[in-house]
């Protein structure tokens, strides 16, 4: 399986949906569907219904996972939107690197 460009808790902008254009940090990341859930975006308001007399309903937020093809990391180094590239260091490890600045993340 490809391994995704994004990683928890890189900063990300969401590209698509009602948040587009928003940055947020992300929480969480399923290699399996390749979505990413964004810290307080792509929000989905619940309702709970009161579970006993007396208690009040209440609205529940939560973010949902989405593709991680519509979000793009803002490189730590130069803040800018970017793509993510991979380079191999003098050990032979594996890093990412922002393709416009070239810095290692
Ligand atoms: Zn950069």
């Amino acid at each position: 399986m490809q391994n995704l460009r994004v990683r928890k808790n890189d900063n990300v902008q969401i590209l698509a949906g009602k948040d587009r254009g928003r940055i947020g940090k992300i929480v969480f990341v399923d290699r399996k569907s390749r979505r990413v859930t964004v810290e307080g975006l792509n929000l989905l308001t619940r309702f709970q219904r009161p579970k006993k007399a007396g208690q009040k309903g209440q609205r529940v937020q939560l973010p949902m996972p989405l593709p991680a093809a519509k979000v793009m990391v803002v490189c730590p180094s130069c803040g800018k939107l970017t793509r993510v590239g991979f380079v191999f260091n003098t050990d032979g490890k594996k890093l990412r690197a922002c393709k416009k600045c070239k810095a290692n993340f």
